[in-house]
C-alpha cells in the first residue's frame, strides 16, 4: 500500500476536549503534539483547532514544549473550514508548475488526499524531477496553502503510485469517477447524481490523456469515466474544476 509522505489528512488535526473560553489559556492533550509537529508549528504561530461540537477556532499558540502545548483561542469561526465529505484526487503526475499549482489549489478546495500516479501516458518522478529536483518542495506547498486558507487539517500526500494500485485505492471510495477525455457515456455532473456519498475518489489524467486500456480498467474496477463537457481542458485545470464541483454538489463550496 502506498504511503503517506506528509503526515497529513486526520492526523494533522488539533482537537479540543472541551468547548474554550475566548481569550482564556488551554492545555492542548497530549494527542496534540503529533500534529502540532506535522504542521511545523512554532510559538506565535496562529492555527485552526477543533472543538467538540464541530465548531473551529482560531488559537495562538504560546507554548511549546516536547510535552505540552499551550494556547489562547481568540476567535470562534462561523463554519467549520473541514467538510465532512472527503475528497481525494488521483493525480497523473505533470510538469513541476502544474503540480504545485494542483496541489495548491486543491488544498484551499479542501480536498483530505492527494496521490500522484503514474499511467502509460504520464511523466515518471524521475522525468518530473529531472533538472531540478522539485517533489521535495509539495509537503511545504501543501503546509503553507493550508495555513493561508485556515484549514484544520491539511492534505494527505501520498508518494507516487502506478495506476493499477491508485485505482484499487480510489475503488475504496463512496464514489470513484475517472475524469475521461474521451467518449464518455456519463457527464461528471451524472456521475455524482443525487448521491450523497461520504467519500469521493476522482482520478485525473496526464497532458498525454488516459489510454484506452486504463478507461477500461477503470471501468471494471468500479470507477466510472465521466466527462466534464465538449472542451479539453489542461490536467491541472481539470482535477481543480471537477474537485470545485463535487465540492459544491456534496461538500460545502457554496
Ligand atoms: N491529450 C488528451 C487530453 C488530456 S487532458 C487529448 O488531447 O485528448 C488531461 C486530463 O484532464 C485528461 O486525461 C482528463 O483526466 C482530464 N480532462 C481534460 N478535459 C476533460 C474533459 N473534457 N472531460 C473529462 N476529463 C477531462
Amino acid at each position: 500500500m502506498s504511503v503517506c509522505v506528509n503526515r497529513g489528512g486526520h492526523e494533522s488535526r488539533l482537537r479540543l476536549a472541551s468547548t474554550p473560553t475566548l481569550e482564556q489559556e488551554i492545555c492542548l492533550a497530549p494527542e496534540c503534539l503529533g500534529a502540532l509537529a506535522a504542521w511545523q508549528a512554532r510559538v506565535g504561530e496562529i492555527l485552526t483547532v477543533e472543538g467538540p461540537d464541530q465548531t473551529a477556532y482560531r488559537v495562538r499558540l504560546v507554548v511549546l514544549t516536547e510535552t505540552e502545548a499551550r494556547c489562547v483561542p481568540f476567535e470562534r469561526l462561523r463554519q467549520t473550514p473541514e467538510s465532512t465529505l472527503s475528497i481525494d484526487i488521483y493525480q497523473a503526475l505533470p510538469d513541476k508548475e502544474c503540480f504545485e499549482l494542483v496541489l495548491q489549489k486543491l488544498t484551499e478546495l479542501g480536498v483530505s488526499r492527494i496521490v500522484p500516479m503514474q499511467t502509460s501516458h504520464s511523466l515518471s518522478l524521475a522525468e518530473h524531477d529531472a533538472g531540478q529536483k522539485k517533489s521535495h518542495r509539495w509537503p511545504d506547498i501543501l503546509l503553507r496553502a493550508a495555513r493561508q486558507c485556515r484549514r484544520a487539517m491539511f492534505p494527505e500526500l501520498h508518494e507516487i503510485v502506478p495506476f493499477e494500485e491508485a485505482l484499487q485505492m480510489a475503488g475504496q471510495a463512496e464514489l470513484a469517477l475517472m475524469l475521461y477525455e474521451g467518449e464518455a457515456r456519463w457527464t461528471l455532473d451524472e456521475g455524482v447524481g443525487n448521491y450523497k456519498p461520504n467519500s469521493v475518489a476522482l482520478m485525473v489524467g496526464p497532458e498525454g490523456g488516459f489510454s484506452e486500456a486504463e478507461r477500461d480498467a477503470a471501468q471494471s474496477a468500479g470507477v466510472l469515466p465521466v466527462s466534464l463537457g465538449p472542451r479539453i481542458l489542461r490536467t491541472e485545470t481539470a482535477a481543480i474544476v471537477a474537485a470545485a464541483i463535487v465540492q459544491n454538489r456534496v461538500g460545502d463550496l457554496r
